[in-house]
């Protein structure tokens, strides 16, 4: 494995046993993350971007969800899906961090941001609970909080939306975890404070050499932010690339969807914003076809019956559509 290379996902399937069949919610996902790199893995609600981050980080709920194959090796040593339960409790936080859409979900309502953070410190840093509030603190002035000495006696609900988000960004990146997971960390933020919180983990990111996993049903947070691409629809990846190539030249008839569906402040308005018609398939007991045929403008009678494979294209390029086929 290249040694630039933190984590290599190969052939992830993530299935969940349901009373109407089994969800193949991820359905052999490959991917590698750089040292440092920023990635953003893109799709609708339901095409498997967040189970398939949920599931390197053994969170899936079991029952009724199981991990049926594949591998995740970080560093180019360990396999997370192999480790014990002390392993991966060591490797959260302390090495994989991540930051979710509201941060109520990692932030605890009744107690201090500065209990909260020192006991982190403490549990995985071996920190004395002097160092850990000067580092607590320090992270705080990181992430632009005002006052960090003061505040950071505060209780969540002193922050507001944006600040509390920077809070779970200080304190996710508190332990140099080598790998930021942010799950929609800016969708219940309005614009302005959006804005904000992607440029602060971009910075961050490259000032502490963290890789970032950008989880994301908004192609337009990752345009730009990105180094890598990856589009994602009914548990498959369907189009890989570096973010130059997936917004300069889309292959897949969905990623030149998705990007369309995009409003731009420099193209003049021409009438109603485009929109992709139709809805994400059902992905129980899936037929063997192309899942996104019944929205496809080029849709080809092969495509209703036969599953299309990756064709991998120059510069490591990758797309899952029978247009490309045999182009190299
Ligand atoms: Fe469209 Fe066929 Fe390509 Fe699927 S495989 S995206 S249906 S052209």
């Amino acid at each position: 494995m290249n040694n630039d290379v933190i984590l290599k996902v190969d052939g992830l399937k993530t299935y969940f046993n349901t009373d109407d069949g089994i969800v193949k919610a991820v359905d052999g996902v490959s991917f590698e993350l750089k040292k440092g790199e920023t990635l953003g893995l893109v799709g609708e609600s339901g095409s498997g971007k967040s189970v398939s981050n949920l599931s390197i980080m053994k969170l899936i709920p079991s029952p009724p969800g199981k991990i049926m194959a594949g591998t995740a090796i970080i560093d180019g040593k360990e396999d997370i899906f192999t480790m014990t339960e002390a392993q991966i409790r060591e490797l959260r936080g302390n090495r994989i961090a991540m930051i979710f859409q509201d941060p109520m979900t990692s932030l605890n309502p009744f107690l201090r941001i500065s209990t909260q953070m020192i006991e982190t410190l403490v549990l995985h840093q071996n920190m004395s609970k002097k160092e850990a509030l000067v580092k607590s603190i320090d992270m705080l002035e990181l992430v632009g909080i005002p006052h960090p000495d003061k505040r950071v006696h505060d209780y969540p609900h002193q922050f507001s939306g944006g600040m509390r988000q920077r809070v779970m960004i200080a304190m996710a990146l508190s332990c140099d975890p080598e790998i930021l997971i942010a799950d929609e960390p800016t969708s219940a933020l309005d614009v302005t404070i959006q804005a904000q919180i992607l440029e602060l983990i971009q910075s961050l990111s490259k000032r502490l050499g963290t890789a970032v996993i950008m989880i994301t049903h908004d192609l337009d947070v990752v345009a730009g932010m990105c180094d890598t691409v990856i589009v994602m629809y009914a548990g498959r990846i369907v189009e890989k690339g570096t973010n130059d190539e997936i917004f300069d030249d889309p292959k897949h008839p969905y990623t030149r969807g998705l990007i369309k569906s995009v409003p731009r402040l420099d193209r003049p308005a021409a009438g109603r914003l485009f929109s992709i018609e139709g809805q994400p398939p059902n992905v129980i007991d899936l037929p063997a076809c192309c899942p996104f045929h019944p929205r496809c403008g080029e849709v080809m009678a092969k495509c209703k019956n036969i599953t299309p494979g990756v064709t991998k294209l120059e510069n490591g390029r990758e797309v899952r559509c029978f247009l490309y086929e045999g182009d190299k």
